[in-house]
């Protein structure tokens, strides 16, 4: 078995493996490169010819693990998707959006580029080409292997990251791979904790946040209590721009909760973003892939993701609507304000010193969100300057992956397994790598297009 990191190796995104084994060879993951627009090239062509590739495993249904998969069946792979039916409904969604978003961001740099006399943009892929690619996905139960031919075999575990998630064990030729995918925590209240890893020859894990320790959830759902309870005080409003994956459902459970603890007073609170509706509803279909409890609830009849005063707002005109409410919190995406509703909430509430925007997720460079996350004093919206008057609060401990003691608890459960760390960013990767040595295991930072085996 050879093992080839195509992205996520010295960054996070554009996570992707190929594996060359018999009956090969495979894709693990194949995501989109995102944040830097110089390094837009690296979406647009493969390493590989695509057609060449027997079956992708899918990991999670985040964009930079699944967010090129049309362009793969666009340029001729024909084989299946397998990962978890939860992945599946969820990646419909993530990779609809984002054909739309591509779309919009492609007619708004074309005008600009059309005007300057530069060559326009086509966006890497359409709403056509992702409903396309839904037909080749192949829904799988975790814990049950998949017998492929040349005796291979593959089973997907728990991983605790986001709702379907999982993490991959891939037997061939005598040895046994372990890919983490993304890693969450045990003790969330929305997914399952991440399954324990069984042994393995070798076991590719990734490192986001492998050189930080995340406050605990109870302190960070304390800290989101206090800087709500602050706002009501003040008579403003809360936006709290999420990730509308995994966050978003993640905060709808906290708040409900706080309200049924009678925690906090029983404000309207509005879920501003179509694809977070979305997301949800799927998150209420897929209650066998929850948290034990979550399901119990779902069970009993009761929703985990609203309550009292929950109102979800598809339309553009209940998203208009609420800026004549005040008291109110809003969630809305996209989670570092990049583009979505939570610009329209930031342009009416941010010069407003009784309101607030609490940030519950990261914020990268060159964002907006880092911009007011960094303190500063205006940000322009819409062509438009807008004061930061409104308190800003961060929150870091909702992180759906997991940090560094996680990460090396996780780990110390592989064995005597090589390790190859990747998913992080080079400084990150090799702190931990130097960790990880420094314990005795043999462990090495994954470099892009060498070929590793177990
Ligand atoms: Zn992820
Ligand atoms: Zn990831």
């Amino acid at each position: 078995m050879k093992i080839v990191p195509i992205g996520a190796a010295h960054e996070v995104t554009g996570s992707s493996l190929l594996v060359e084994a018999p009956g090969g060879p495979f894709l693990i993951d194949c995501g989109l490169f995102q944040g830097n627009p110089t390094e837009e090239f690296k979406n647009r062509q493969f390493p590989f010819t695509p057609a060449s590739i027997k079956a992708v495993f899918l990991t999670h249904a985040h964009l930079d693990h699944c967010g090129r998969i049309p362009m793969l069946t666009g340029q001729g792979f024909r084989g299946p998707i397998y990962c978890t039916g939860a992945t599946r409904d969820l990646a419909q969604f993530i990779l609809l959006d984002s054909a739309k978003v591509q779309l919009e961001d492609s007619l708004h740099q074309n005008r600009k580029k059309n005007r300057a006399g530069e060559e326009v943009m086509l966006p890497l892929y359409s709403e056509e080409d992702v409903l396309y690619a839904m037909r080749q996905f192949h829904p799988l139960s975790y814990d049950t292997p998949l017998a492929l031919p040349d005796h291979i075999e593959m089973v997907m575990h728990q991983s605790g990251h986001i709702l379907g998630s999982a993490f991959l064990e891939l037997r061939a030729e005598g040895k046994r791979v372990l890919f983490s995918g993304d890693l969450g925590s045990p003790g969330r209240n929305v997914v399952p904790d991440p399954a324990d890893p069984p042994e393995a020859d070798l076991v590719v894990c990734e490192s986001t946040y492998g050189n930080r320790q995340h406050k605990t959830l109870d302190q960070s759902i304390e800290e989101l209590r206090e800087a709500i309870q602050w706002v009501y005080h003040a008579d403003g409003n809360v936006v709290i721009p999420a990730f509308a994956l995994e966050r978003s459902q993640d905060l709808l459970y906290y708040l409900r909760q706080l309200r049924q603890g009678k925690q906090l007073p029983a404000n309207p609170v509005y879920l501003d973003s179509p694809l977070s509706i979305n997301l949800t509803e799927v998150y209420r279909r897929h209650a066998e892939d929850l948290d034990q409890e979550t399901q119990a609830l779902l069970e009993r009849g009761e929703d985990p993701f609203s309550f009292p005063g929950c109102h979800s707002t598809p339309t553009a005109e209940q998203s208009k609507a609420i800026n004549e409410k005040n008291g109110v919190i809003i969630i809305a995406g996209s989670g570092m304000c990049q583009g979505g509703r939570v610009q329209h909430h930031l342009k009416h509430n941010l010069w407003r010193p009784e309101c607030a925007v609490i940030f519950v997720g990261y914020q990268a460079a060159m964002t907006l969100g880092r911009a007011i996350v960094d303190g500063a004093s205006k940000v322009h919206i819409f062509g438009e300057t807008i004061a930061v008057k409104a308190r800003i609060f961060t929150i870091n401990g909702f992180s759906a992956h997991a940090d560094r003691p996680t990460l090396l608890a996780w780990l110390s459960k592989t064995g005597k397994a090589r390790l190859l760390i990747n998913h992080g960013e080079a400084e990150v990767g090799a702190q931990l790598v130097g960790e990880l040595r420094s314990t005795g295991r043999q462990a090495e930072l994954a470099q892009p297009g060498v070929v590793y085996q177990p």
